[in-house]
């Protein structure tokens, strides 16, 4: 079974005050990586939380119950297909229903695909486009009516690195996260005036299962061990040298979520070992 807290101690954010008890969150994409780091850290300060993503069902309802029990919070799971805009809707409808309603909406949900421009396949450059932007686009088209009504709200979207600058191959996925950064600041725009905010989060390499798939990739072209990929992966980009851990990206996440954070508004956020500085 996956260690739902692995990392998660690791983020030097405290978040033991309980500062969002009682917050209903949606964390799309969280059975697993980022997203579940994000659900445990929002959960540990307090927020009832609706899951959402794939995965064997079993191994999805003992995340849920750990984290219900671990944290002293509601946690429920829905298994909304995110490419579809009918079923985001679904989802938020079935989170406010379960929570009361959602004051906190995580974009987390995203997939990748890698192929030079003129062989990338079309129905992948769609499916890429469909859960890493427009999922995002319906799921906040559907929270936001209810933030502005409470005027308490927010909105954090996990975009990348590949936000702002961009990889050879990963032509959908680029595209996907700048349209995500430039969202983001639109919606950050259009409630200015409002308590609800809008940022994203920027992360450079996390260690999780979208990643290890580029690792094992790298190690087959190149003939050469998973270890030693991942050390060539992370030379490449990251000058930490190390991977930012899912319950990083999480303290961020509880930090935005705080009152503190209010005047924080449009802005993309980098956990990303440097990347971003080079
Ligand atoms: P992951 O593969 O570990 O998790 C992805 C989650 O999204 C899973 O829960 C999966 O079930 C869910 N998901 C995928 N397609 C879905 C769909 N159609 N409908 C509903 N759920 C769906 O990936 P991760 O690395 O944790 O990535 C999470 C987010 O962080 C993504 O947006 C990714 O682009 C972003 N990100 C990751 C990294 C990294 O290094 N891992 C870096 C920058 C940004």
């Amino acid at each position: 079974m996956q260690d739902i807290w692995a990392g998660s101690r690791a983020g030097g954010f405290s978040n033991m005050d309980r500062m969002l008890k009682g917050r209903g969150v949606v964390v799309t994409g969280s059975t697993s990586g980022i997203g579940l780091g994000i659900a445990r850290a929002l959960a540990g300060a307090g927020a009832n939380v609706m899951l959402n993503g794939f995965g064997d069902a079993g191994e999805i309802e003992r995340l849920r119950s750990a984290l219900a029990a671990e944290c002293d919070v509601r946690a429920a799971w829905h298994g909304a297909d995110l490419s579809k805009p009918s079923q985001v809707r679904e989802l938020i409808a079935a989170a406010t229903g379960e929570l009361g309603a959602v004051d906190i909406l995580v974009n987390n949900a995203g997939i990748q695909h890698t192929a030079p421009l003129e062989s990338f396949d079309d129905e992948r450059w769609d499916a890429v486009l469909a859960v890493n932007l427009s999922a995002g686009f319906h799921a906040i088209k559907a929270v936001l009516p209810g933030m502005r009504a409470r005027d308490w709200g927010r909105i954090v979207n996990i975009a990348s690195t590949h936000g702002l600058v961009a990889s050879v191959e990963k032509s959908a996925y680029v595209a996907a996260k700048h349209g995500v950064l430039g969202l983001t600041k639109v919606v950050a725009l259009e409630t200015a005036r409002t308590g609800v905010t809008c940022n994203a989060i920027c992360p450079g390499w996390v260690l999780t299962p979208l990643v290890q798939k580029q690792i094992d990739e790298r190690a087959r072209r190149d003939g050469i061990t998973a270890e030693q990929a991942k050390g060539a992966l992370l030379a490449e980009k990251q000058p930490s040298g190390e991977f930012a851990s899912p319950g990083e990206i999480g303290s961020l996440c509880v930090y935005l979520c705080s009152d503190a954070a209010r005047q924080i508004r449009g802005a993309a956020l980098p956990v990303d070992g440097g990347w971003l500085a080079q």
